[in-house]
Parts: structure tokens; sequence; C-alpha cells
């Protein structure tokens, strides 16, 4: 067994996009393997090859089969892997390309979206100790039958904090196109502020609720085994965004604001107000793997209630058709589908304990003439539906509402 600690980085789609930033994370790996730093490597496919696997298979039909839409989306890391590691061979270092299979990574078996059940060690050991960087496929691993899976878009950063989980690793790096995590998307608000720290909950939040830094799963892993996770740029060696348990950083109300225009609201007007409902409603769209992230029982005065629900853009038409059928059985009078809808979310680890957080919010968002259609909340998030045209000028409103352009984030060990 090795006794230094390995160093677990992950390089995105854009980092590894072309030939020319190949060679140049290979020079940045041979760099630290030269300082005697042990690496595993886990790799994305390159820019855009994921979709254009994709776009293909659509192609040739509108519903492929998920176990051979994942042998086909796999190849795309294969790739990538296969190159990099030819790269740093140019440097005269020791490298060796591993599939998620080869790798042993074992996940169960809903292709998609597998979870990672396990992950064997002493290959990768073992190839480390021989003075390779050890280079994985991103996304990727096989069934206890070999059957080949895939763990959802945006895998590949789930892959490398599981193997950061595995080896024990102190940190996990991911190099992206971005600097790190923002307190908004600098594309809409032009000074938002990189964070320097985040805590694991606020992450999780900025994931699912549209930020596509990371993936939510790499989030709960990296948490759960209390990994920190470095968030920076390939394209430049300043420091990106560290995410830590909230217990070590300096509280603050609020630490981002988020916007996600994909998604869809469909309403079921006029439902009859009996027992059952609620679940014959959220059951008919469990059974078609459709991801409700949001669901309000409003009630009226005629004992009826009216629901509404928040879906992914993606599962809109679906959904609808869906739920015609079960408006019959639910005597709804009505179904109304909506896509031009937008989420609006502000996200910080004292949402719960600044009681002013959603008064400010809200008066933020009617200053600037934007009508909330739903709302919800939680411990630390406020969300707020709104008209998809106004997304940008609410989270511009909202960024300037909490001040976060001046927001410092500190460990309290550094306060
Ligand atoms: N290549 C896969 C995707 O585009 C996985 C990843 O990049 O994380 O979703
Ligand atoms: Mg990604």
């Amino acid at each position: 067994m090795i006794d230094l600690p390995v160093k677990v980085k992950k390089y995105g789609g854009t980092s590894v996009g072309s030939v020319e930033s190949i060679r140049s994370v290979a020079q940045d790996l041979a760099s630290e393997h030269q300082q005697g730093i042990q690496q595993l490597v886990v790799v994305s496919a390159m820019a855009k090859a994921t979709d254009q696997l994709l776009d293909m298979a659509l192609q040739i039909t509108p519903r492929p089969r998920a176990r051979e839409l994942d042998m086909l989306l796999t190849t795309g890391e294969q790739v990538s892997i296969a190159l990099l590691t030819m790269a740093v061979h140019e440097l005269g270092i020791n490298a060796i390309a591993l599939t998620g299979a080869q790798c042993g990574i074992l996940t169960d078996g809903n292709f998609s979206r597998a979870r990672i059940q396990n992950i064997a060690t002493d290959k990768i050991y073992k190839f480390l100790e021989e003075g390779n960087i050890v280079i994985v496929a991103g996304f990727q691993g096989i069934t206890s039958d070999q059957e080949i899976t895939t763990l959802g878009r945006g895998g590949s950063d789930t892959t490398a904090t599981a193997l950061a989980a595995a080896l024990k690793s102190p940190v996990c790096e991911i190099y992206t196109d971005v600097d790190g995590v923002f307190t908004a998307s600098p594309r809409i608000v032009s000074d938002a502020r990189l964070l320097e720290f985040i805590g694991y909950d606020e992450m999780l939040e900025f994931a699912a609720s549209g930020s596509h830094v990371l993936h939510p799963r790499c989030v709960e892993i990296a948490s759960k085994y209390d990994i920190p996770l470095e968030v920076r740029s390939s394209f430049h060696h300043r420091p990106g965004t560290t995410v830590v348990r909230e217990e070590l950083l300096e509280k603050v109300a609020i630490t981002g604001v988020t916007g996600d225009a994909e998604i869809a609201r469909i309403a079921l007007m006029q439902v009859k107000d009996i027992p059952g409902v609620a679940a014959r409603i959220s059951k008919s769209l469990a059974d078609a793997n459709v991801h409700i992230q949001l669901i309000i029982q409003g009630i009226r005065h005629d004992q009826t209630n009216d629901f509404s629900l928040i879906i992914s853009q993606e599962d809109a038409q679906h959904s609808q058709d869906i739920l015609q059928r079960v408006s019959q059985e639910v005597k709804a009078q009505e179904i109304q589908v909506d896509t031009h809808v937008a989420r609006v979310s502000v996200i910080g680890s004292g949402v719960a304990s600044n009681p002013g957080v959603a008064a400010r919010m809200f008066q933020a968002l009617a200053d600037n003439e934007i009508n909330i259609q739903l709302i919800s909340s939680s411990e630390i998030r406020i969300a707020c539906i709104i008209q998809e045209d106004q997304l940008d000028s609410a989270i511009r409103a909202l960024h300037e509402a909490f001040d976060l352009s001046n927001l410092e984030r500190k460990t309290i060990s550094t306060a």
C-alpha cells in the first residue's frame, strides 16, 4: 500500500475540449507528478461529445433503449482518457487510462442514472505504486453482471468524489471552465463575487436549483464522507471555491442567487377534495420516472383544490399526457401547462435564522414589477416561480437587495 495521500482531480469537457487543452492538462499533471504527488484523474468527454452522441442516437430513434444509450455515451469518456494518457506519455511520464469498469466502479443496474455501489481500489493502488498517473473515465461504471452504465448527465463529478472517498483523499479538485462558484451567474450579474468557501448544504441547493457547476450527487457524497471539494478553473492557477461543512464557515444570511429557466408548471384545477388525490397524481408521475420538484395544493371554497406542480421542462409534454389521463379520475376541471416559467432562489445557511429574508426577497421582486406565481421555502432556500422573461432581472434585483457583491465568506478559523 502506498502511504502518501492520493490527489483526485476531475477535468470537465471544456478543459479537455481540444488537443491543445488536453496537452495543457497533461503539462499540469506532469508538473505535480514531478513534485512527487500521486494523482488519480477523472475526465469527462471532450466538450459537446456527449451531446453529439446523443443527437445521433435520437436521429435513429426517438426512444433509444437505455442500455444501448449508456453503451454509446460511455465512449465519449473513453476517447478523452485515451488522448490525455497519450499526452502524459509524450511528456515521459507513466500513466494508464482506465474505463469505469476497468477501474472497478460497480454500480446498480439503473441505466442512465446508475448509482455507485462499490469501488475496488486494489488495481488503482497497484498502478499508483508503479508510478503511474491513473486516468479514469468519468460518468460510468459496470454492474455485477457486466452491464455498462452511466451515472446521469454531469456524472463525472460524482465519479471523482466517489473515488476520493474510496481513496480517502484529503481533497477532490474539480477543474472546470469557470473560476468557481459565484454569488450569481457572472453572465447575468457583472459584479457577482467568487465565493472562497461555501457549505455542502448550500452547494447542494445551488446545484439543484440551476447552477450547473457541480452534479448534486457529487456534493452528497462529498458531504457524507467529509471530502472538501475545490472547484477551480483549468485555464489558470488562481484558487477557486472550496466546498466544506457549514460549521466551518462564518454565518451569513444569503450566499447566492440562482435561476433555472428549464422548468415547467402544470396546474390541475378544481380537483375533487377527497383523500387519495395527491397520492394518485404523484404516483402517476413517479411511475413514469418524472421527478416532481415542487408540488403545491391550494384550497378553494367549492370543495375542490388546485394543484400546481413544477417539473423539468423536458418532462413537460410527457407529464401533460399522463396527467390528462389522470385528470378524469380525479375529476379535474382543467389542466394548464406553462413552460415559460422560471425559478429564482436565494440560498444561504442563515435563511431559517433570519426572519427578514423572505420579506426582503419579495419586496425586491415587487419593486421590479415581478409577479410571484408560487413560493416555496426550506431552511436554507426561498424559491419563487416567476415568468421566464423576468428571470435575469429578478436575479440582478436580488443580488443587489442582499448586497452580495460585498459578501465576505470566511472560515471560522481565519476570521
Ligand atoms: N460527459 C457527460 C456529460 O456530458 C458526463 C460529464 O461530463 O460529467 O454529461
Ligand atoms: Mg459538469
